[in-house]
């Protein structure tokens, strides 16, 4: 296990509800990919007791960003960290996404802050050339303020809200059949943020034969495997197992997900 101090560069609100933390990573001497993510201790005290999982958002040569809501406790208490201060990060941890290189056209599906985890995908895709179409859904518009992000990596970006009526499930379903698949071969599905979106997820993916990662998030205990406060259920060969989302995943194949 690996636990550093680093230092904040920025921890800035960047709408209503989702702040953005910038912090250096220099000390960290290990590979970081995406999908994985840290246990971040939210503040220089005993409460909350417990640390939080924060996905990285991007990641650059010796910095690591994090776009997290401002949900409860430990990440209002992580918008009183300054700039210049550090951070407490255990990690990184977790398997994250597997990118194939040879992919030409990949799709993410995003609901909420789930994007936050899908944004390096879209990072390390435009590294190796691969096209992305990402579908971002969201309550407001306002909290879609990562669309911006992945444009700037060359994705097309679809945007539903339920302010706008757009977001039903089914509606999302045939934008994506009638829309994105009649233009593009997609090589895979990467999701995040809604069991709905992962539901239709994983049935589009069985019924055209795409294959799909997914990163789930639940509440974390240790985030070491100790605990089993994150498990969750696979099918393997018709068998269900238990896994533990923060050693085992947290990205998992699409379609062995009891979701
Ligand atoms: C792998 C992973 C990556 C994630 N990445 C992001 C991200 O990039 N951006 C983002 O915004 N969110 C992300 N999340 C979700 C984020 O971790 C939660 O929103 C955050 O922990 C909420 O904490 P909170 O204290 O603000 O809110 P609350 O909902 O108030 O906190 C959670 C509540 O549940 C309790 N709790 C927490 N863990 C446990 C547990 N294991 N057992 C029992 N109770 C528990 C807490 O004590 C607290 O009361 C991720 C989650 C996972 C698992």
């Amino acid at each position: 296990m690996k636990q550093y101090k680093a230092p904040v560069l920025s921890n800035q609100q960047v709408s209503e509800r989702y702040w953005h933390m910038v912090v250096d990573t220099t000390i960290i001497d290990s590979s970081i990919d995406p999908g994985q993510f840290f246990h971040i201790k939210c503040a220089d005290k005993y409460t909350p007791f417990l640390r939080r999982p924060l996905s990285v958002y991007r990641i650059n040569k010796n910095t690591v960003e994090f776009l997290y809501l401002v949900k409860g406790k430990g990440t209002t208490e992580m918008t009183k960290i300054v700039e210049g201060e550090t951070v407490d990060l255990m990690g990184p941890l977790g398997k994250g996404f597997v990118i194939d290189p040879t992919s030409k056209t990949v799709l993410l599906i995003a609901r909420g802050v789930g994007v936050a985890t899908l944004a390096a995908v879209a990072q390390e895709s435009h590294e190796k050339n691969i096209h992305c179409v990402a579908i971002l859904s969201a309550r407001r518009k306002d909290d879609l303020l990562a669309a911006e992000f992945l444009e700037g990596f060359g994705v097309e970006v679809y945007k539903v809200t339920e302010e706008d009526g757009t977001s039903d499930v089914v509606d999302v379903r045939n934008m994506i059949v009638n829309e994105v698949f009649r233009k593009y071969k997609i090589d895979c599905i990467y999701t995040c943020g809604s069991r709905r979106l992962s539901q239709m997820s994983q049935l589009i993916g069985e019924q055209f034969d795409i294959p799909g990662q997914i990163a789930l998030e639940e509440h974390m205990g240790c985030a070491l495997g100790a605990c089993y406060a994150c498990v969750c259920d696979i099918q393997e060969e018709g068998v269900t197992k238990s896994v533990r989302v923060c050693i085992d995943g947290p990205v998992f194949p699409l379609s062995k997900v009891v979701l």
